[in-house]
């Protein structure tokens, strides 16, 4: 079962016992046991779902609401929260300041992504102004330091690594020392891992992490792994203070489960999720706009955040390139913008599809947008056509210019005027959104 299922299947319930005529002791036991079954389906751990299906009973307490109270939405309030403390160490992870020496250490088993996901880190906090800088001291896996090599030229990021030495706590402590005399203020050090959980990992670990003395130890590891999250996340735990996990490959078939639990069992927040190979295909976490999310009740406030996030760089998505992030910022939501969202999320599997969804602004049935969106790429002829309709769409489109669009993307005409309302809904709401967050003024154009 994938995130995506997971939300559906708990957003269901909610709405099930919100459906009921009278919510009572059976209608909430009914919509407890179905949030069980999903978590538990989704590979999240017994001890965890069972403290939380009792917290949700503690926290609704049918016979003491006097009548009155909105026992629906108390019902949805408490499981939205447990929900997110499931996720929610409420022990913020360290964050590096900037102008001042961190030591961050990466930790994880062979293959969860941890080489990957120290470049995504280093460019992330570059990209913030950041000066980082990385040292490999993975002597385990062969190629571990070309890769890293290759990784950090091609985001220009300093790197420190040997192809003689064969001690990672020698090549440490080298590579720290030398980028501390550099003045970088963000050194990220990348250990070995193995293909299982051994005691040669969690000494070697120790040994590295004695010698540098990192401020942070952040666990990697693949989404996928399910029901096996726990203990892992757990063994690692007991041999480096992890302070923080990230879960990669989120883009795929991964199971929801196993990221809650890895934050379970290292109490340790979860701060960042691998949604891809690029560099840029790495997401800050935030919980409760991912609960949010999960259960449907997204908006596009995360949008905003990534839109305020990002920098200066090369592979820039369009809406992130200066010039058209000018044109968003002053509240212009273009279509391309939308195609670029769709886009995203459709990468992310089925737990895209369920963000697609709780993301689009207003009800009704999702538009075949989704589908369209991935059209203008695959090289039809009318690729030049889309894309400038993408950048320059009339909301007053005529029936001509209608019916020109769709004959060039090979829809129907009643799909393109669906995603056009779609597009103006998306406009609509990212309009007042930004009223609100950046006081721009009011501006002519959807309605
Ligand atoms: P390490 O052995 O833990 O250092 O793992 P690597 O960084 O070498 O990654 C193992 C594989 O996972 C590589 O093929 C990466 O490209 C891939 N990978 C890493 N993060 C992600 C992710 O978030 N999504 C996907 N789809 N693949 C990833």
């Amino acid at each position: 079962m994938v995130l995506g299922e997971l939300g559906g299947r708990i957003a269901r319930a909610i709405q099930q016992m919100s459906n009921a005529t009278i919510v009572d002791e059976n209608v909430l036991n009914e919509c407890l046991r179905e949030i069980t079954r999903a978590l538990l389906q989704a590979d999240v751990r017994f001890e965890l779902v069972r403290d939380t299906q009792t917290n949700i009973k503690n926290a609704v307490n049918l016979d003491r609401l006097a009548t009155g109270y909105n026992k629906r939405n108390i019902i949805q309030q408490a499981i939205f929260n447990e929900l997110c403390k499931m996720l929610d160490t409420e022990k913020p992870s360290f964050t590096p300041k900037k102008g001042k020496t961190s030591v961050v250490m990466f930790v994880g088993l062979q293959g969860s992504g941890k080489t990957t996901t120290c470049t995504k880190y280093a460019h992330y906090y570059q990209k913030k102004g950041w000066k980082p800088a990385l040292v490999c001291s993975d002597t385990f896996r062969a190629g571990a330091f070309d890769q890293l090599k290759q990784n950090a030229t091609k985001a220009k990021i300093p790197f420190y690594g040997s192809y003689v030495e064969s001690d990672p706590v020698q090549i440490a402590i080298e590579g720290v020392a030398r980028f501390k005399e550099e003045n970088c203020d963000l050194i990220i050090v990348d250990t070995s891992g193995r293909h299982k959980q051994e005691a040669a990992l969690f000494e070697e670990m120790r040994q590295v992490s004695e010698a540098t003395n990192p401020d942070l130890a952040i666990f990697v590891m693949d989404g996928s792994i399910g029901q096996a999250a726990y203990d892992q996340a757990q063994a690692f735990k007991q041999s480096v203070a992890v302070g923080a996990v990230i879960v990669t490959k989120m883009d795929g078939h991964a199971k929801g489960g196993g990221a809650l639990s890895a934050v379970a069992a290292t109490k340790s927040p979860l701060i960042f999720i691998g949604t891809g190979e690029h560099m840029h295909e790495f997401e800050v976490f935030n919980v409760k706009p991912f609960v949010k999310r999960l259960l449907g009740m997204g908006d596009l406030s995360d949008l905003i955040d990534r839109i305020q996030d990002v920098g200066p760089m090369d592979q820039q998505p369009y809406h992130t390139q200066p010039e058209h992030m000018q044109k968003l910022l002053e509240g212009n939501f273009t279509l391309r913008i939308m195609y670029e969202q769709y886009q995203s999320m459709l990468k992310m599997g089925p737990m895209g599809q369920c963000r697609v969804d709780a993301k689009r602004p207003g009800k009704g049935k999702p538009s075949k947008c989704r589908v369209d969106a991935k059209r203008p790429e695959k090289g039809n002829p009318s690729k030049d056509e889309m894309l400038h309709e993408l950048d320059d769409i009339d909301p007053k489109l005529t029936e001509s210019r209608t019916m020109r669009i769709a004959r060039g993307s090979g829809r129907q005409v009643a799909e393109v005027i669906e995603m056009l309302d779609e597009y103006k809904r998306w406009a609509n709401s990212w309009r007042s959104k930004m009223k609100g967050f950046l006081k721009i003024p009011k501006k002519g154009g959807m309605s």
